[in-house]
């Protein structure tokens, strides 16, 4: 399942793409061309508005209730729109929405901070933006996030 969430829902976009989720983040104010790229690719429109209502059958919109950006995801989960198992976790660029490409270790030396380096094993890259992700402290935030979720929302 891919997604498109509208500009009230940076965070839930964020969060989408940790999971492994395809999620582009839609920052106009205007409807219509959300509507229009959710339709090409297919995409299913995550929004807080209650003014945008399908228009064609293969329009599907999921209304997000919950106002704080905190709880959000959860209630993804507890609605069954999305499941913690679907999709690999941190398979994707947190801020292009891209697959990571994994790299030969020695091609982060120098690129990330030397303590980071030496203990870590694993890197993989955005072929877009060329950030670094490792299995480090921010993941390890995440994970712990995650893993709140599966044993609160069993
Ligand atoms: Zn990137």
């Amino acid at each position: 399942m891919k997604f498109i969430a509208d500009r009230m829902l940076g965070k839930l976009a964020k969060e989408l793409r940790m999971l492994g989720y395809d999620t582009v983040y839609y920052r106009g104010e205007n409807a219509y061309p959300l509507i229009k790229l959710a339709r090409e690719e297919g995409r299913v429109i995550l929004t807080r508005s209650t003014q945008l209502t399908p228009r064609r059958p293969e329009d599907r919109i999921v209304r997000i209730m919950e106002d704080k950006p905190s709880r959000q995801l959860r209630e993804l989960i507890q609605r069954k729109i999305i499941s913690l198992h679907e999709e690999p976790l941190f398979s994707r660029c947190l801020l292009c929405n891209i697959l990571l490409n994994e790299i030969p270790r020695e091609e982060a030396e120098g690129k990330v901070p030397d303590f980071i380096f030496y203990q870590q094993r694993e890197f993989s890259r955005c072929p877009q933006c060329s950030r670094i992700y490792w299995q480090g402290s921010h993941q390890d935030h995440m994970k712990r996030e995650i893993d709140e979720l599966r044993t609160s929302t069993k």
